[in-house]
């Protein structure tokens, strides 16, 4: 069993790197990535600390990259490429778009769409969050649900489940939560680019999830054929059987290398738990036997 999608503390995980190896070690998964947003923080800590001496399986080295996709965010993973050429583009790229500044500028417009909507809000400054580590939508989204009369006030779906609220009306161009992030973040190709010059390889993470994309097999193929990617991640905790059956055969079909993994958080995704998702993920290692050695 497998495991190529984990966060740790040096994204929005809880884990520390030593806890998830050990974790990982008591799961006696075969193979893990640790796939922190933006950052490969957590691999500087191999300078001093030794993976077997917590972990007998395989760790490979991992990025989650956020990008746009024709004005929305979408997320590339990357795996195996060269840790100072990739941290040299992400402190080049980032260098003028500091992390808290950009979680600062969403959590004022999503804030003030609530506002605007009429929606119960505690006082700005009373918001308790960390830019450095939190994400805006997830603080502002916590504050409107902490008001039980905003329930009326929202289409159900929002109110029920966070990456609607995300994925579906954050990304509606027409609705108030909708955040141009052209400036923030770079294009899928400069992302794809940023992996393949780093000499790693590029994977399209938990294709699914995008709800604002209604075809989600045109959506697939256009990544696919106009993007130079190499693979997809075709296990994922929030993926159906017919999902994953979709993308599997996709990929086989189209000679795309496969990835997969759980997206764990610790515990800021409670339902969601190392290699075993919601519970039911088991990932086979053979999928990732085209590219990695194990
Ligand atoms: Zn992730």
């Amino acid at each position: 069993m497998i495991d190529m999608h984990i966060h740790t503390k040096y994204s929005d995980g809880t884990y520390s790197v030593k806890e998830l190896l050990e974790k990982a070690e008591e799961l006696s998964l075969e193979c893990i990535s640790i796939t922190d947003h933006d950052n490969c923080k957590a691999y500087n800590e191999f300078e001093n600390l030794k993976v077997e001496d917590y972990f007998s399986g395989k760790l490979v080295q991992g990025i989650e990259l956020k990008c746009l996709y024709k004005g929305r965010l979408i997320e590339i993973l990357g795996y195996n490429y060269n840790k100072e050429k990739m941290e040299k583009w992400l402190g080049e790229f980032y260098k003028n778009r500091q992390r808290k500044d950009t979680q600062k500028k969403y959590f004022n417009i999503l804030y003030d769409a609530c506002i605007k909507m009429g929606l119960e809000m505690a006082p700005k400054e009373s918001i308790i969050w960390n830019p450095e580590n939190d994400w805006a939508s997830v603080t502002v989204y916590k504050e409107l649900k902490s008001h039980e009369e905003n329930k009326e006030m929202i289409p159900e779906d929002f109110w029920n489940d966070f990456t609607t609220f995300t994925k579906k009306y954050c990304a509606d161009m027409n609705g108030p939560f909708y955040i141009d992030k052209s400036n923030d973040y770079p294009s899928l190709s400069e992302a794809i680019n940023a992996v393949k010059k780093s000499d790693g390889i590029a994977i399209v993470a938990h294709a699914f999830i995008y709800k604002w994309a209604e075809d989600k097999k045109s959506f697939i193929k256009d990544l696919h054929e106009n993007y130079d990617i190499d693979g997809f991640e075709c296990y994922h905790s929030s993926f159906s059987n017919e999902q994953i059956d979709y993308i599997v055969n996709y990929c086989k079909d189209n000679n795309l290398l496969m990835s997969g993994g759980s997206d764990c958080h610790g515990d800021n995704k409670p339902g969601i738990n190392l290699a075993v998702g919601k519970g039911n993920l088991r990932i086979d290692k053979k999928i990732v036997q085209t590219w990695i050695n194990i």
